[in-house]
């Protein structure tokens, strides 16, 4: 302790001025159990013992003022019995902030009462001059137990608010970020997304995956399969927007049915985060009139989100798809096509559809089967089963042969149309 004294009548004897929190976060690291301000009260308390002997002379006046300006009300006593003039001062660090603790804390349950949360983290932002005074005497009287103004901020305001609220401090998952930004003397709330996952069916032709920005003659409607999914989410969360991830990207004019597509939904920003997903089940599906259909909503976390992207990756996916043929084909060569197809590689350069959005690569996909069944001289109808990431129609008709094999290859005809469903895809 002789070493903590030493170091504090140093510091008192330079006229430095601390509350208690700031005077007790410089020896933070020592003691267990105990609050800044516990800790600085009782260096004060033993400061004024060692100091102050009934019936002795008082040698340490300069102390005493110091202990008495900082508001130590033992030490003002004392100094009106010593005689030492002293005058009340803001603390050097802080300038008073450690006292504002507790309001901190009743701004921020102000602020974040619209918002459902159990958990919740603190960040803070510090005016630089705070910091680099409680550094400069860190250096100065090389004081190496210092806890951080900032450290402090965040436990003890989050102690209180703990306490008002009942609300959980979880730094590892917290449902709510608050930033205290004491710079600019503001609050910001950052509430943890919310994700919700499920499948979906998409029941007709013409309908875009997200919002279409330009004219495209193939769309058949005014909205898309992510506002239909997405818009009662949003509401019902009262979030600020949401981000749809899908697994794989919809064609326009392809239809997926079988147990639907995975996806998730990022709720930014939502206010409520207990949502009854089954009846929002249904009012998407009430609201989507037949258009797209979700089934087995549930919440999930963001690590669904990579997850739904590889496994656009390598899920097996099969397609039914109805292909109509300029000329009649070649009854013999239909019939060699599945032993033909069942596990080949197709080299799939990117597709000159896309070439203008996507880096032209050469990937590899594996064809797991493809059963052919002919309609009439000129339709056929494929199942076919694939790896996931495949470009389906351009394994049907070559892409002027930057697909090989395709289909259309194979068989010598030119194709006129293809309608396409995707009737399955399997998780792994
Ligand atoms: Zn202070």
């Amino acid at each position: 302790m002789k070493e903590v004294f030493e170091k504090v009548t140093k510091i008192f004897l330079e006229d430095i001025i601390l509350c208690d929190s700031c005077l007790g976060r410089l020896f933070g690291l020592r003691g267990y159990g105990l609050r800044n301000d516990e800790r600085g009260y009782a260096i004060k308390t033993l400061l004024l013992m060692e100091l102050y002997r009934v019936g002795e002379v008082v040698t340490n006046r300069e102390i005493i003022k110091a202990l008495a300006s900082s508001g130590f009300k033992p030490a003002q006593d004392l100094a009106l019995i010593v005689n030492v003039a002293f005058e009340e001062k803001e603390c050097y660090i802080c300038n008073g902030l450690t006292k504002k603790y507790s309001d901190l804390a009743n701004q921020m349950v102000e602020l974040t009462k619209e918002y459902e949360f159990k958990t919740f983290q603190i960040g803070c932002r510090i005016p630089p001059e705070i910091i680099s005074r409680e550094e400069d005497l860190w250096r100065l009287f090389s004081l190496h137990d210092a806890e951080s103004i900032k450290n402090e901020i965040t436990r003890e305001v989050g102690k209180i608010f703990s306490t008002i609220t009942g609300k959980e401090y979880d730094p590892r998952k917290p449902e709510m970020t608050i930033i205290l930004d004491l710079e600019k003397n503001d609050m910001e709330l950052i509430p943890a997304h919310l994700f919700v996952c499920g499948r979906y069916r998409k029941l007709a032709r013409g309908l875009p995956q997200n919002p279409w920005l330009y004219e495209d003659s193939r769309i058949m409607y005014k909205t898309s399969i992510e506002e239909l999914i997405t818009e009662p989410l949003i509401v019902a969360a009262n979030a600020r927007d949401a981000k749809f991830h899908a697994a794989g990207r919809e064609d326009i004019d392809a239809l997926t049915l079988g147990n639907g597509r995975p996806f998730v939904v990022e709720l930014r920003h939502p206010k409520k985060r207990t949502l009854d997903l089954q009846a929002l089940e249904a009012e998407i599906n009430d609201r989507a009139k037949g258009l797209v259909e979700v089934r087995d909503l549930h919440f999930c976390n963001s690590s669904m989100v990579s997850r739904l992207k590889k496994l656009a990756e390598i899920a097996r996916k099969t397609y039914r798809v109805r292909v109509h043929f300029r000329e009649p084909i070649d009854e013999s060569k239909l019939e060699g096509l599945r032993e033909q197809f069942k596990g080949v590689i197709v080299r799939q350069r990117t597709p000159i559809r896309v070439l203008h959005r996507r880096a032209d690569k050469v990937r590899k996909k594996v064809v797991y089967d493809v059963k052919a069944r002919k309609i009439n001289e000129k339709i056929v109808e494929f199942v076919i089963t694939c790896q996931g990431g495949l470009y389906v129609k351009e394994f049907i008709h070559g892409d002027q042969g930057r697909t090989k094999p395709s289909i259309s290859e194979y068989l010598g005809s030119d194709i006129e149309k293809i309608e396409l469903e995707i009737i399955n895809i399997e998780e792994k």
